[in-house]
């Protein structure tokens, strides 16, 4: 005799009905698949995520089958909870030593939304570089790390070209020293304002073992050069879209498998100015550029602070707009990929544990925007050990969204795993996109799915 509720099933609660052009979709956050339904399916499944029927008289057994193979049915005794909290798990247990550096806090820019101290910051000397490199040792010997990935970002990194050369050849002498493949273990990217990428420097990216290059540019030359001008007030437009162009026919040149990012801030005073760059770019390198726009906050003190979120609109309204704006450059041929369906996308690596940003005086943070805002987690030693300040690393380390009752009970989850760690060191939480707005921001992203022709 079967016991009560065994061979029984039940709607993931992460399913989504989504309508494109009179067409219906089920997409499931969690596994990422998704089909269009029929005539005759649309109203099945839309009962039965509504509704508590039993699916073994909505469905043959064969359909039965198929919506349990996808995870769109699962079994009653499975805890879709479980799943996900395996997967956290798994992301904190990457063999990956993950470092932020600014190896110098100065910057040739002074964008009008910076909120770092770019005219007094230091810059890494020798005797930082050498307790940096005994740390990047001590630390992947002790915790038998063999991957090492390096993002350089600063102030403008560029202007320290020789402490960027430096720190690679130290790092490759400790590949070779704890008998790692330096080729297959190591990889770097690059965030620049762009102006100091230079045919020097383009040679350079090979030797740096660069992988990804982000370069910002903010919409129009008119806006541009209003919020991103050179120290001193000059415009900064020209030189940096021509340095990026050159970019781009380098890595087409050279064949290079370089990932190159092309970051937008907006605020919505300039939304429609801000596609503009995107018409100046030539077709043929659209394809390999991923763009990425984001609206910031106006005014330095107010992001610092985090206090503002907009006189203007709703925050909601925000990944509304941006969600936008991400379809029209999308449509102009670029990658724009504001969610990516299935599989715990936004997993910000500061509440990992190997993950580390460090200033250029060493002083250990976890995220980049807590700088100068929050206190750091720690400080390298002189014998290259990180000198951890517990009280606030234990903020970050311990951050668990499967103990907020509202992340829990959250469709997103699967995909924003409970949002920025920082918000959440401060005490708020930091939600990937507002709830009401999941249905319309998914109807895009599947829209970009069907127009590339399958699955992303
Ligand atoms: S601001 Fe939040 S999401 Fe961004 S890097 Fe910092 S902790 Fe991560
Ligand atoms: S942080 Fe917000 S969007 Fe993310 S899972 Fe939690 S409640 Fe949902």
């Amino acid at each position: 005799m079967k016991k009560k509720g065994e061979n029984s099933y039940k709607m993931s609660k992460y399913n989504e009905l989504v309508d494109i052009n009179g067409k219906h979709f089920l997409i499931n956050l969690l596994t990422g698949n998704i089909v269009e339904l029929d005539d005759e399916f649309f109203p099945k499944i839309r009962e039965a995520i509504n509704f508590d029927v039993d699916l073994k008289n909505l469905f043959s057994n064969e359909d039965l089958e198929f919506l349990l193979r996808r995870g769109f049915i699962v079994e009653s005794k499975i805890e879709e909870l479980d799943i996900l909290k395996i997967w956290w798990k798994k992301g904190f247990s990457q063999n990956v030593l993950s470092l932020t550096l600014e190896p110098t806090l100065r910057c040739n820019f002074a964008c009008t939304y910076c909120f770092e101290d770019t005219v007094n910051g230091g810059t890494m000397g020798n005797k930082e570089v050498n307790k940096l490199l005994k740390f990047i040792k001590n630390y992947m010997k002790r915790e038998r790390i063999n991957t090492l990935e390096i993002s350089w970002f600063g102030g403008e990194p560029l202007l320290v070209k020789n402490v960027i050369d430096e720190i690679t050849q130290g790092v490759r002498e400790i590949f070779k020293e704890l008998k790692i493949d330096f080729e297959e273990g190591y990889s770097a990217s690059l965030v620049t304002k762009g102006s100091l990428l230079d045919s020097s420097v383009l040679e350079k990216l090979k030797i740096w073992k660069i992988k990804m290059v982000q370069i910002t540019i903010d919409g129009s030359e008119m806006v541009h050069n209003l919020r991103r001008p050179f120290r001193g007030g000059k415009p900064s437009f020209n030189v940096v879209f021509k340095n990026f162009i050159n970019l781009l026919k380098f890595i087409e040149g050279e064949s290079l498998s370089i990932k190159v990012n092309l970051r937008c801030n907006f605020s919505l005073d300039v939304r429609d100015k801000v596609i503009e760059v995107f018409d100046m770019i030539p077709e043929r390198y659209r394809k390999n550029i991923n763009v990425y726009c984001k609206h910031y906050f106006p005014k330095s003190s107010e992001w610092r602070g985090m206090k503002l979120v907009s006189s203007l609109v709703h925050e909601q309204s925000i990944s509304e707009v941006e969600a936008g704006l991400s379809m029209e450059v999308f449509r102009k041929g670029y990658k724009s990929e504001r969610m990516k369906i299935g599989g715990a996308y936004f997993y910000c690596p500061a509440s990992t544990m190997h993950h580390f940003e460090l200033t250029p005086d060493l002083k250990v943070y976890k995220c980049n925007v807590a700088v100068g805002a929050r206190p750091p987690v720690g400080e390298i030693t002189d014998e290259g050990n990180i000198k951890y300040n517990v009280e606030e690393l234990k903020k970050w380390i311990l951050i668990d969204p499967f103990e907020d009752e509202t992340c829990k009970s959250c469709k997103l989850l699967p995909i924003c795993m409970g949002g920025c760690p920082l918000a959440r060191v401060n005490r708020r939480r930091g939600c990937l996109i507002g709830l009401d707005n999941l249905n319309k921001i998914l109807t895009l992203e599947l829209t970009k799915i069907i127009l590339k022709g399958g699955g992303s």
